[in-house]
């Protein structure tokens, strides 16, 4: 760890003061979605009382979501709130955590797209369920528009059919 008066640090000495501060300081987190003990999201509550929504996405890959400041300027693609949901889960998961940071995600992630103005799903590798092959090339992308149409649809297959599927918390109104 850098001496936290010294401007010019590396990526990895940013990160590494964000672990810190997660292991330092008062976290209390919880799983909105419990069917999914690792790649799901989750509310953080920190020290100062405020409560921000984290999202596991990806271990091995480390493709994470927070909705605090932090994460949206730092370009380092997480935050203290990420790290203290990941410390959580690597003591209180052993096994699980190691198989996700070997194996990869299970779920299929529905994302903005905004280059394309539309959404997208990530990680089906090319098989996606069939229920979801009507809705999705098999590279991701959307069969069909409008995408505020599709999101309606596909919120109700999450929540019934296909539990894998999640709708990042990046996907805005
Ligand atoms: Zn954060």
């Amino acid at each position: 760890m850098p001496s936290p008066h010294n401007w010019r640090t590396t990526d990895e000495d940013e990160i590494n003061r964000r672990r810190a501060r997660a292991r330092t300081e008062e976290f209390r987190t919880s799983n909105t979605d419990p069917r999914h003990p690792i790649f799901s999201n989750f509310r953080v509550r920190s020290g100062s009382g405020l409560t921000y929504s984290v999202e596991i996405r990806d271990v091995r890959q480390r493709q994470f979501a927070c909705d605090c400041v932090d994460f949206r300027i730092n370009a380092l693609g997480t935050c203290k709130h990420i790290e203290a949901v990941l410390l959580q889960l690597q003591g209180r998961f052993r096994r699980l955590f190691r198989a996700a940071e070997t194996n990869g995600t299970p779920r299929l992630d529905l994302m903005p797209d905004p280059a394309n103005d539309s959404v997208r799903l990530l990680n089906g590798g090319g098989r996606l369920p069939g229920a979801l092959q009507a809705w999705f090339h098999p590279d991701g992308a959307l069969r069909k528009g409008p995408p505020e149409e599709a999101v309606e649809a596909l919120k109700q297959l999450a929540a019934n059919e296909a539990p894998q599927l999640r709708l990042s918390q990046e996907l805005g109104p």
